[in-house]
């Protein structure tokens, strides 16, 4: 990937070397408090915890790095450029619909973070939280993606964060709250398969992202695409699910298959257009 050409996001919170508030919240009290409030607003409090499960990751808590906050890095460099390409795509996609494009915040932590959504621990993955607009990665996922879930490569690391912030342009659009009201009175079944449909829209604005970020700026090189697609594949449900238990359970999907994933995320990337991302379309298969 070449990043060079893109400005650097002004959004980064580097909350890196912080144990984050827990011990100041007092234990898990914190933590059922903001489950309670989730449940008040509807959201389910097991997704919220558990983060966005597609990128589920082993990372422990970890002691701190040795960085100190704001303290300039290659990691927070990358993010900061790829959260700064996905901004101007993005603002200008908003602009052209008349609307305006309020920037999501991206956290960095390490080992443990306490977001609006609940107390998170880097096991979780990085996930997105719509009530504080913010995306949350600790950086050591990065090679947890590359080792565990066999998807080396830069845009395959640039893919994790556009996918989440796909969320945020969901949340924005309004999909997102509409998905979790409908979980709300949905069976588990068709919870999980509503949760489908919003990764996979996800996966496909993080093409659109890309689609556009390389029509302007030439971020692509020889080996990105194919890095991005096996870092779909490695993290669809299916694999995850066989890597784990050794069989598949479609019932329990919650991101969509490898397949569906390559599928959805390809679509953004060849086309660039967002009308191509309806993956609420219609009731059939996906
Ligand atoms: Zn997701």
């Amino acid at each position: 990937m070449r990043l060079d050409n893109e400005q650097e996001s002004q959004n980064i919170e580097d909350r890196r070397g912080s144990r984050g508030t827990k011990a100041v919240v007092g234990g898990g009290i914190g933590s059922i408090a903001l489950v309670l409030i989730a449940m008040f607003f509807g959201i389910d409090p097991s997704a919220i915890l558990q983060g966005d499960g597609g990128f589920q990751s082993s990372v422990q808590e970890q002691a701190p790095q040795s960085q100190q906050p704001g303290v300039r890095d290659q990691g927070r460099e990358f993010v900061s450029r790829v959260l700064g390409s996905n901004e101007r795509v993005w603002g200008e996609i908003f602009q052209k619909a008349g609307r305006q494009y309020a920037e999501p915040k991206l956290v960095l932590f390490t080992g443990q973070v306490q977001s609006a959504c609940g107390f998170a621990s880097a096991a979780s993955g990085p996930f997105y939280c719509g009530s504080d607009q913010k995306v949350y990665i600790d950086l050591a996922f990065y090679s947890e993606l590359r080792e565990r879930f066999k998807a080396p490569g830069d845009f395959a690391q640039a893919y994790v964060i556009a996918h989440e912030v796909g969320h945020h342009v969901q949340n924005l659009l309004g999909i997102m709250g509409k998905v979790q009201a409908r979980q709300q009175r949905a069976s588990e079944r068709d919870a999980n398969a509503l949760s489908v449909r919003l990764e996979l829209q996800a996966d496909c604005l993080a093409g659109i992202w890309a689609s556009l970020a390389n029509r302007d700026r030439k971020i692509l090189e020889h080996g990105d695409i194919e890095e991005g697609l096996n870092a779909a594949a490695m993290i669809g449900d299916d694999t995850l699910q066989k890597r784990s238990q050794g069989h598949v359970v479609p019932e329990g999907f919650t991101h969509g298959s490898a397949e569906q994933r390559v599928r959805w995320f390809r679509k953004g990337l060849e086309t660039g257009d967002l009308k191509q991302c309806d993956t609420f379309a219609g009731r059939g298969v996906l």
